[in-house]
């Protein structure tokens, strides 16, 4: 165990996270002889479906339905929005043979699915009175990645892509899906504690196909920028690429309208990454797959060992029997200082020590993960307590990492700052904008960031000029190292 030093959270963010999933056994990568896919292991799958059950109480709750379409997409299918195909053409994995028999038509493997789900979306969609549709799944896709991957963050098969697909009658109705959509994924990271920026994605990094890219993203413990979630407006894009219409109201056919919107692996690994410590992962108890270890901390006797181990497995089932998900480490190879160890690297919110002064006083000792304080709690208000420290560490967790995002946001006036941040410091830089790609370019260049957007909801126009052309600023702008 712990062949890395645990001090490298802040220090080597990378590092840190290749160790911690390992750790944690929460995610097995870098073995399989195909780069770019991992395994989930049992404690990060728990994880994981914790998430995803979030993620589809926020969708059933606002009338989407949870639908699963075709992994393989035929080549010509996927060519049929231009855009589309010109944004994925390189990443695109494609299934040649079946057997030992060439294909007619080559089968991609999923990069995304809007051009299957709208090919359906055609056959089954005929009326306004029909709408608005809101479908989602939940599966892999596929890219070709060229640069490096990365364990959840840069993946060939992503493995947890919700991605949602939407119709409309109107423009205007699909623009208050992207609202939607928006606000789906604020209730979803404020659920999980992870700090979002949202913006509109620049003109040149859209997604392929849409009319404009609203994203989110967190910042990491290194200071660089993870894309979170995306939310599209897709206008009628794809519905006039595959000759999709429908009957309006007052009788004509029109194009439809569509969005879409999706999140990946990525939350599980800025859940992560936001809340971890040098320790390990520390997880909200509403995600954590154990909410409560209990230790025993062995007597001196046979007889006062059996006492401990018999009031820990008392309490055990006590909690239990009321829906906390707890353990008891009975593990005689193991010394208490180890089993700490063992269950800080989990993320454990919250472990009690159960010793003899334990037993014979009835006053439990309690330590937070997120803390690493430690409390003394009567045993006959175990539970009332736990409640109020589970939600307590949940406010904690998001505190904490809302502050530290915060902090790493940076916003200047001139290109002379700018170039400062940019060899003093991480994170999110802000800068007045004149609107002109060529600008934003440079700035790229210079500092060797990406340009992340502009604010969404969009702020009021910054008094000032653009630094680099020293034009009116219509607008702020963001930069920052990404994933
Ligand atoms: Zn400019």
């Amino acid at each position: 165990m712990g062949s890395v030093p645990r001090d490298r959270w802040s220090s080597d963010f990378s590092r840190w996270f290749d160790w911690v999933i390992e750790e944690a056994e929460v995610y097995d990568y870098g073995r399989y002889p195909v780069k770019g896919m991992g395994v989930w292991r049992p404690y990060g799958f728990q994880i994981r479906r914790r998430i995803l059950d979030i993620v589809r109480e926020l969708h059933d709750s606002r009338g989407h339905e949870e639908v699963l379409f075709p992994l393989l997409i035929p080549e010509d299918l996927l060519r049929r929005e231009a855009e589309h195909i010109k944004g994925f053409e390189g990443e695109v994995y494609w299934v040649t043979h079946g057997g030992v028999d060439p294909l007619d038509v080559k089968l991609a493997l999923r990069p995304t699915s809007e051009t299957n789900i709208t090919y359906y979306e055609n056959l089954w969609i005929k009326s306004y009175k029909q709408l608005p549709k809101k479908y989602y799944q939940i599966v892999s896709v596929f890219r070709y990645e060229t640069k490096a991957t990365r364990p959840m963050i840069r993946l060939r098969e992503v493995t947890t892509f919700k991605e949602a697909h939407t119709v409309h009658d109107s423009f205007e109705d699909s623009e208050r899906q992207v609202l939607e959509a928006i606000e789906i994924y604020r209730e979803l990271f404020e659920r999980l504690g992870i700090p979002y920026i949202i913006s509109r994605r620049p003109e040149w990094d859209k997604f392929a196909g849409a009319l404009y890219t609203i994203a989110f993203d967190t910042i990491m413990p290194d200071g660089k920028l993870l894309q979170i979630g995306t939310a599209h407006n897709l206008g009628q894009n794809f519905t006039k690429a595959l000759d999709f219409k429908i009957q309006l109201a007052d009788g004509t056919l029109e194009y439809p309208w569509q969005t879409s919107y999706g999140v990946s692996d990525r939350v599980v690994a800025a859940l992560i990454a936001v809340h971890g410590d040098d320790r390990g992962l520390k997880l909200p108890p509403t995600i954590a797959p154990i909410q409560v270890v209990i230790i025993p901390i062995p007597g001196g006797s046979e007889e006062d060992k059996a006492r401990v181990l018999r009031e820990s497995r008392s309490i055990e089932e006590a909690l239990k029997s009321s829906g906390v998900r707890v353990v008891v480490d009975e593990r005689e190879d193991l010394r208490p200082g180890a089993k700490y160890y063992y269950w800080e690297a989990r993320g454990v919110p919250v472990r009690i020590d159960v010793g003899l002064e334990e037993v014979e006083t009835g006053m439990l000792t309690i330590a937070r993960r997120d803390t690493l304080e430690k409390l003394k709690i009567p045993r006959g208000r175990l539970l009332e307590e736990l409640r109020a420290l589970f939600k307590d560490i949940e406010e904690n967790l998001k505190e904490m990492a809302w502050n530290f995002a915060r902090s790493m946001i940076t916003r200047v006036d001139t290109i002379e700052e700018a170039e400062k941040w940019a060899s003093e410091k991480k994170g999110l830089l802000e800068i007045p904008w004149c609107g002109r790609e060529e600008c934003a370019r440079t700035v790229e260049e210079k500092l060797e960031v990406k340009t992340i957007g502009t604010p969404w909801p969009s702020e009021d126009a910054p008094r000032g000029k653009c630094p680099l052309c020293g034009a009116p600023a219509i607008t702020i702008v963001r930069y920052a190292k990404t994933y």
